[in-house]
């Protein structure tokens, strides 16, 4: 018997075996918890492969820019499921121009793109989510964060502003959805080897300075996160929301 059993959980953010999604999602799973899984179109082999064994999980396509396709996502889980109880938001993009060099050369479009895709489809997610939530008396949505938001690494440009944006996000969304007994928070994870990741610049040398200077002088895996977001999930956390949780080998709490 899990702690989940019985609950419904709908994941975004699913690109290899690496994702931090992925991490979360084999979390849930083994507390009991049933599994939806959305995708982007460029990595619909590597989810088709990972849930060979599983036809029976539903796998919707979503590219979170679009309206169209989040309206299926939240039907599509509405009609199974009849509800939703918790909702794991790990979805980011910034070009990779905007993650090396200078974050002044940052164009408007790259702008735009990186908060729509990074911040604005929590929102987009989290208003669909309300009725199916609120429908199971409350429930639980879990972004993912990096302390780049609130001290300047550098390379991590304009992603930073984004989660800045993301983390701002939790907070009011997690103040709409408190009536509704739907708790909203994020976790702030250290650096970990994902294919977002590997896109910032000289990410070699964050990964170096973890290990170096954090209290526990070593990096995190996203086996670590899946556990705190299992926490979240969960009812032991049933009086947390609106909260940015670290899970960095305590490298956050250094003042450079
Ligand atoms: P990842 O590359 O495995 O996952 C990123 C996901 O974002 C992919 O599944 C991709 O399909 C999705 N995505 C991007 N643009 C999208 C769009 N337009 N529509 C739908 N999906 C889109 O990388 P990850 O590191 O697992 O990232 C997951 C989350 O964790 C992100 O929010 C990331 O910023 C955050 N995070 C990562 C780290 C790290 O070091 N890896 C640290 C802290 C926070």
């Amino acid at each position: 018997m899990g702690s989940l059993d019985g609950k419904k959980a709908l994941i975004f953010g699913v690109a290899d075996h690496h994702s931090i999604a992925w991490a979360i999602a084999e979390k849930l799973r083994g507390a009991g918890a049933e599994l939806a899984f959305t995708y982007q179109d460029r990595f619909e082999k590597n989810i088709r492969k990972l849930l060979a064994d599983r036809p029976e999980t539903p796998l919707i396509p979503c590219d979170v820019q679009d309206d169209g396709q989040l309206d299926t996502v939240f039907k599509t889980v509405g009609e199974r499921w009849g509800g939703l109880d918790i909702l794991v938001h790990a979805v980011a993009f910034a070009s990779r121009d905007s993650l090396n060099g200078r974050y002044i050369d940052t164009t408007r479009t790259d702008f735009q793109q990186s908060l729509d895709i990074s911040a604005y489809s929590l929102v987009a997610m989290t208003r669909r989510a309300e009725p199916l939530m609120t429908a199971r008396g409350g429930g639980s949505v879990v972004a993912m964060t990096y302390q780049a938001s609130q001290r300047v690494v550098p390379n991590y440009n304009l992603m930073a502003v984004a989660k800045a944006a993301l983390e701002t996000t939790v907070r009011y969304l997690a103040y709409d959805m408190g009536t509704n007994g739907i708790r909203v928070n994020a976790i702030s994870a250290g650096p970990i080897r994902t294919i977002s990741a590997m896109g910032v610049g000289a990410v070699r040398n964050i990964f170096d300075a973890v290990e170096e200077k954090a209290p526990l002088h070593r990096n995190i895996s996203a086996d670590d996160v899946g556990d705190l977001a299992l926490f979240l999930a969960s009812d032991g956390a049933k009086n947390i929301t609106g909260q940015v949780l670290f899970v960095d080998a305590g490298h956050g709490t250094l003042a450079g």
